[in-house]
């Protein structure tokens, strides 16, 4: 099997097909997304899964079969350890079906409010797919460890990036620049670790 040729991007998140263009740059494809095709091609999946990967497997099937070309697709979320690992796969919509992130992110700070210092371990994690029409499918994970900060601070990014601190670092992702959050974030490292399974 040779590298694909075209691969299509199943996401409609500006943020996520951002860092995925900038994370997987380097691979030789030409890519199909929302902003290169007609939006209407591009099905719009329910995310019915209990995990990152059922919902990542869902998406990348779904174009795939729709535009007749190999899709990828990232499904991620925040686990908070002291909330058993919540918001996990539902993390875009722990404030309710249609809350933004600034409803998301306001709901966690507040899940978390009387949690001591310490005690707000948490990591990101993103399951990254390729999904091809005939049914051939490959799929790694990444994952970011840190702890959440009460107060949010820094601009890039988005969703919780501005409360959470990964290991090793003093600033919340949202003070990071692109390069930096590519390198340690769950979504490069499982892209990195997926491109290393397609053929070439
Ligand atoms: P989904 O993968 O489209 O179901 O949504 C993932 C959700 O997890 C986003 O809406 C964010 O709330 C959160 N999330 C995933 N990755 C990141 C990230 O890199 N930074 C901040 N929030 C993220």
């Amino acid at each position: 099997m040779a590298f694909p040729e075209r691969i299509a991007i199943a996401s409609r998140n500006q943020h996520k097909l951002r860092e995925l263009a900038r994370i997987c740059a380097d691979w030789p494809t030409a890519w199909v997304t929302v902003e290169t095709e007609d939006p209407a091609r591009f099905p719009d999946v329910e995310e019915t899964g209990e995990t990152y990967l059922d919902n990542a497997l869902l998406k990348a099937r779904a174009v795939a079969e729709a535009l007749g070309i190999p899709a990828i697709a990232d499904d991620s979320g925040i686990e908070v350890d002291a909330l058993g690992g919540k918001p996990g796969p539902r993390s875009a919509r722990y404030a309710g079906e249609r809350a933004s992130d600034e409803d998301n992110l306001a709901a966690l700070m507040q899940a978390v409010r009387g949690v001591p210092r310490g005690g707000r371990t948490a990591r990101y994690r993103c399951a990254a797919v390729i999904a091809w029409p005939g049914g051939e499918e490959l799929h790694a994970e990444g994952v970011c460890d840190g702890e959440l900060v009460p107060k949010p601070t820094g601009e890039r990014g988005f969703g919780y990036d501005p409360i959470f601190v990964p290991n090793g670092r003093e600033s919340t992702m949202a003070q990071l620049t692109d390069h930096q959050k590519d390198r340690i974030s769950h979504r490069g490292r499982a892209f990195r670790a997926l491109r290393t399974l397609i053929p070439s």
